[in-house]
């Protein structure tokens, strides 16, 4: 009785998928091939979505997958058999979007090689594009023949050893560069975008191999997804004996990212228990402590961590100027007082960061560079951590010890937002739209109290003023505190031990005396939720200041530059600072949700500016 089913199976199977491909255009494609055909761009191609192949046949959409080579080849020689009322031949590069499982580059494994994947990442280095040959055509010097030889793309040339003329005897040829077939190519190397790594995992990275017109299309920094087939490749060590095996992707398409895959999913039960957070009068001091609950004190520094994660608002002006809403903030302090512990939290917490430290920073340091290629000595540019760090937050640790390029190419990246390079023959500008967070030790290691604090900061006065807020962070021994700090952390400790008996003999601890323990430790908010809460408004969330709002504003600013006020100050006052006030005040705002910045949020905004120059020596 199973016969019948047999016979289907074998049936179905025989009809070519090049029948199908032919079938499935003619049905969902028609309209885009008649443009393609009265286009007359170089290199064409029909985008296809997986999810229209899913509808016309299932079975085609999960051969695609599996079988890619074979099938994307149907399908491009489907595409001149389409028939169109314009009596044309369309030959086109057929690229397929929209496949709805997206990877990492982590979860690749030895399955997925030779198959169709889609993987998300943010473009972390670039080649330039370069011809490359795909059809090399040959002359036998012996009889004048040409011979053509496809090249495969594995980075090996490809020469015939023998002509028909003579096939007992080593042929010598000629390239003719004429006659042979080219594309546009490059590599890209992609790797893991930060707001998928769990706290302190390394990224991963994949090179891309990408072709024709998808050769020069992504940006160092931009988060894409890449669909193609992935494919091993054997290589040497250095050694030279042991082989391994390593992975790439030949590239079909990329996509570049949309709201979509941008950002965290909010479901309505989430933006439910938002909304109802966001009404409670205590939201700022409950956000405030939901950051680096384990570490003692600093409540100003949290809050400006807490304004910093919600930032102001990015105005695009009429006359093109655009002005930054991410705010800059930085920690300069004596060691071991948690700076670098607050900066990991942080990191963590958001809903992009990224950590870095300015003393050993990648080859692209903290912005961008120019560089040689491991691979085939070819200039690359490669994204460092603030490009990286697009949309979100760069904590950068020690970022005094940075590399002096680097402090150049921070002044553009703090204000415009964006970083130029122009090396090398590879001229390119790159966006950083993210806030910064730094730590920096004074220059001796630790603060001399008895001298000057602003002499004691290893940053150039230019770079400071890029700062909206900075802290000193001094470790004075003070009995009262010193007492609260060591019960604090011995607390965190305890938590922890317990937390780990725990996991070994459950019997013994209690999860209410788990929790118990924990308390003090907890953050006020969830972080999962607090993550969310900070997408939502920088998402939905843009206020408007008040006029009483705009007034508080003025009359701060007047009297800080009033003269006398700060004429050693390592911080000018200036119409940054101003600008400043304004998108702290905006981030405040932000944080309960409100559509409206008013008087309250400037006088918050006041208090802790005037707190951070009060440490400063501004007094
Ligand atoms: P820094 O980067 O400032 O040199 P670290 O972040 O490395 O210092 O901190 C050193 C250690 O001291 C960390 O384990 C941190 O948790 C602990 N520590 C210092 N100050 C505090 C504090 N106020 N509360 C909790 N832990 C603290
Ligand atoms: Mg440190």
């Amino acid at each position: 009785s199973h016969f019948p089913e047999c016979v289907i199976v074998v049936a179905a199977s025989i009809v070519s998928s090049k029948q199908k491909w032919k079938e499935f255009f003619t049905r969902y494609y028609k309209p885009a091939i008649q443009q393609l055909a009265v286009s007359d761009a170089r290199t064409k191609s029909l985008t296809v979505e997986f999810q229209d192949i899913v509808k016309f046949d299932v079975r085609l959409s999960e051969e695609l997958l599996s079988n890619p080579g074979k099938v994307l080849k149907d399908a491009e020689d489907a595409l001149p058999l389409v028939d169109l009322p314009v009596k044309r031949k369309v030959s086109a590069f057929v690229r397929i979007v929209k496949i709805p499982r997206k990877m990492q580059v982590r979860d690749l494994r030895s399955d997925h090689i030779n198959t169709f994947v889609s993987i998300e990442g943010t473009v972390r280095k670039i080649t330039d594009v370069r011809p490359r040959i795909i059809n090399a055509a040959f002359e036998c010097a012996r009889c004048g023949n040409i011979l053509y030889l496809p090249q495969e793309g594995t980075g090996k040339f490809l020469e015939p050893s023998y002509c028909p003329c003579n096939e007992e005897k080593k042929g010598v040829f000629r390239l003719l560069f004429k006659e042979s077939t080219f594309e546009d190519y490059q590599r890209i190397k992609i790797q893991e975008s930060p707001e998928d790594l769990k706290g302190g995992e390394q990224p991963q990275t994949l090179d891309i191999n990408v072709s024709n017109d998808l050769a020069g299309i992504a940006t160092p920094g931009e988060r894409i997804v890449v669909n193609g087939i992935l494919r091993s490749i054997q290589k040497i060590n250095r050694d030279g004996k042991t082989v391994y095996f390593d992975i790439y992707m030949d590239c079909n398409s990329i996509e570049f990212e949309e709201q979509e895959f941008d950002e965290l999913e909010i479901t309505p039960e989430d933006e439910e228990a938002i909304l109802k957070l966001s009404r409670d009068p205590n939201i700022f001091k409950k956000i405030t402590n939901s950051i680096a609950p384990s570490i003692y004190g600093y409540d100003e520094v949290k809050e400006a961590i807490a304004l910093q994660l919600f930032s102001g608002i990015v105005k695009n002006l009429p006359d093109g100027t655009r002005i930054r809403g991410d705010i800059h903030v930085l920690l300069v302090g004596d060691p071991g007082i948690a700076k670098s512990q607050i900066l990991r939290y942080v990191v963590n917490l958001a809903p992009r960061g990224v950590y870095a430290s300015g003393k050993s920073a990648s080859s692209a340091g903290l912005t961008a560079a120019a560089v040689k290629d491991d691979f085939d000595g070819s200039w690359t540019l490669e994204a460092g951590a603030l490009v990286l760090a697009d949309k979100g937050i760069a904590a950068i640790d020690e970022i005094d010890k940075m590399k002096p390029e680097d402090r150049s190419a921070l002044h553009e990246a703090m204000e415009q937002q964006s970083i130029s390079v122009a090396k090398a023959g590879i001229l390119a500008t790159l966006k950083c739209r993210c806030a910064l967070l730094g730590a920096a030790n004074p220059k001796l290691g630790r603060f001399d109290p008895f001298d000057n604090i602003a002499d004691q900061i290893n940053m150039p006065p230019s770079l400071m003023s890029r700062f909206d807020l900075i802290f000193i962070l001094q470790d004075k021994p003070d009995e009262k505190r010193d007492a609260s700090i060591a019960g604090h952390i011995l607390k965190s400790h305890y938590a922890g031990e317990l937390n780990a008996h725990k996991l070994v003999d459950n019997s013994s601890i209690t999860d209410e005396a788990l929790a118990e323990a924990m308390k003090p430790i907890k953050p006020d908010i969830d972080s999962n939720l607090l993550r969310k809460y900070i997408a939502y408004a920088k998402r939905k969330i843009f206020p408007i200041m008040t006029d009483e709002a705009r007034e508080r504003i003025t009359k701060f600013y007047l009297e800080l530059r009033k003269p006398g006020e700060a004429e050693n100050s390592p911080i000018a006052v200036t119409a940054r600072q101003l600008e400043g006030l304004v998108r702290l005040s905006e981030a405040s705002a932000r944080m309960r949700l409100s559509d409206r910045v008013t008087p309250e949020d400037v006088e918050r905004t006041i208090n802790i500016i005037m707190t951070s120059l009060k440490q400063v020596g501004m007094d």
